[in-house]
């Protein structure tokens, strides 16, 4: 079994679509070992996406993620990581396959409702910075 980090991003929250997103990864099979809601800072921000802050998308993908609360979530399973990925769909909800939570319900590359961890380094990474308690 494998821990991922997840993040319900403020659009998702602003859209009242948190139970919908939640339910495709309970329905999956995915567990969910801790959730929180909160309100983040641009350092927690930038912590999150150290890989990120030098790209020209950055500034806007900030000002986004702090702009609401968001729902952070440690979920568990088989191959949790890739699964989660499989899920959320291509990074741009404009070209996300239907049926997955981006292409079904995203028409934006920023707003795009979820994050999910790339990697078990980044999974590891993020996991430490979310709920260091786990
Ligand atoms: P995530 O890491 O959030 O699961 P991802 O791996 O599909 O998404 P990354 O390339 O890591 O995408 O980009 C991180 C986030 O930055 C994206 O989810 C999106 O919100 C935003 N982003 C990425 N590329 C762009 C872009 N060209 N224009 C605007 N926002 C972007």
């Amino acid at each position: 079994s494998q821990r991922t980090l997840v993040l319900l991003k403020p659009d998702t929250v602003k859209r009242g679509l948190v139970g919908e997103v939640l339910s495709r990864f309970e329905a999956k099979g995915l567990t969910i070992v801790a959730m929180e809601h909160r309100l983040i800072d641009g350092s927690k921000a930038d912590e999150h996406y150290v890989e990120h802050v030098e790209r020209d998308f950055y500034p806007p993908l900030r000002a986004f993620v702090t702009s609401g609360p968001l729902v952070a979530l440690l979920l568990e399973g088989d191959e949790a990581i890739e699964v989660v990925r499989a899920i959320n769909g291509a990074t741009d909800g404009r070209k996300a396959a239907p049926g997955t939570i981006r292409g079904d319900l995203s028409l934006s590359n920023r707003e795009n409702l979820v994050h999910g961890s790339d990697s078990p380094e980044s999974a590891e990474r993020e996991i430490a910075i979310w709920f260091p308690q786990h």
